[in-house]
């Protein structure tokens, strides 16, 4: 079976490294904390270009502490998107406030900028935009917005590790950005970890009393915080992840341009580069009208294929009660007709070849 994330060709090329790190680390014994989560977190924010990079256990708490740093709380509601992965909202609400869904650009699949403006009330707070895919959402807008109606701006980087605006990382560009070290991510620890970034001490400050029970000094306590620590032996593996990123970003790059290029001539939409950011493909989506039945080759054929995301948030059970009078057109229709084929830097061409060549028996037949 040809896998989504091939991780075990990945783990194959930095076993070495790791494991010496795994071993130091054990004979160490400075499990929490240690130097190698504050190593991370210094080489983690020179490279992101920001001035503040805190470990903690998860994407989803990197989202829901950059929301409390930001000052986000009860009846606050915070515009972004429905075509995204749960945590998104899970952590507005984490925070007593109210996610507020709008539209995607039907290209990108990004949050439309006019769809956010459109949504603005005197109780909105911030801006939540996703870096859908590992391709970067309208910032230069979407600041422009938040800085004329003083929103705070947080980004969900879960999936864009590496994705950046001219020049400039995402996570960089808001007041707080939020990643995910799930391990299929583009930056994936061998277990759960995140990471929020901000160029604020205050924040910075507070993030780091949040993720350790409330606690500057040990054992006092200034605030009601969380159990929530970047684990050491995650920061080893990060560590030597991190040194590779580029090549492993352009590597998804170059498995994009093949698909989209041997797919080219087929009634299918591959995915679309606005040009305005670098795109670092943590999935590589496509629309069709025909989607089950190409699924369904893939299956046959021991190729793995996804739909990210079968059912937006607006719909899900959880949300679509308070949901009931949203409708997002273009969302629904690409949830409708998405799937997602397998990428990471380890997919050679051949299976590109071979991957594509079912799809289109499946769309010539
Ligand atoms: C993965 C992901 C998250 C959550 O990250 P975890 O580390 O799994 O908690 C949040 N938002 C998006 C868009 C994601 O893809």
């Amino acid at each position: 079976m040809i896998p989504m994330v091939n991780l075990k060709a990945q783990y194959a090329e930095i076993k070495q490294e790791v494991e010496q790190g795994l071993a130091e680390t054990i004979a160490n014994c400075s499990f929490i904390l240690g130097p190698n989560v504050q190593a991370f977190e210094q080489e983690a924010a020179a490279y992101l270009g920001v001035k503040h990079a805190i470990g903690v256990a998860s994407g989803t708490d990197a989202l829901h502490f950059a929301l409390l740093a930001e000052g986000i709380g009860a009846g606050d509601e915070v515009i972004t998107t429905a075509f995204t992965f749960i945590a998104t909202a899970e952590a507005i609400k984490y925070v007593g406030a109210i996610p507020v869904f709008v539209d995607i650009d039907p290209k990108t699949f990004n949050i439309s900028p006019e769809a956010i403006e459109q949504a603005i009330t005197a109780k909105t707070k911030a801006v939540m935009p996703v870096h859908l895919f590992g391709q970067p959402a309208d910032m230069a807008r979407i600041k422009q917005i938040c800085d004329e109606h003083n929103l705070k701006l947080i980004e969900d980087c879960c999936q864009s590790f590496g994705a950046s605006i001219n020049g400039i990382q995402t996570g960089a560009i808001g007041h707080a950005g939020g990643f995910s070290f799930f391990p299929s991510k583009n930056l994936g620890a061998f277990g759960d970890g995140g990471l929020v970034v901000t160029h604020s001490d205050d924040s910075a400050a507070h993030i780091k009393r949040l993720r350790n029970h409330g606690s500057d000094v040990r054992y006092y306590h200034d605030i009601i915080g969380y159990n929530s620590r970047l684990d050491e032996m995650q920061a080893v593996i990060l560590r030597a992840k991190l040194k590779r990123i580029d090549q492993y970003n352009q590597a998804r790059r170059h498995v994009a341009q093949l698909y989209s290029q041997l797919l080219a001539d087929l009634p299918l939409i591959t995915p679309f580069e606005d040009g305005l950011g670098e795109h670092v493909y943590h999935q590589y989506t496509l629309l069709s009208d025909r989607r089950d039945d190409i699924m369904k080759a893939l299956q046959a054929n021991e190729i793995s294929c996804a739909v990210y995301y079968p059912v937006p948030l607006h719909q899900q059970n959880v949300f679509k009660v308070d949901c009931a009078d949203v409708s997002l057109p273009v969302t629904e229709s690409v949830a409708a007709h998405c799937f997602s084929l397998p990428i990471c830097p380890f997919l050679d061409d051949d299976t590109i070849r071979n991957i594509t060549s079912v799809i289109r028996s499946v769309l010539t037949a």
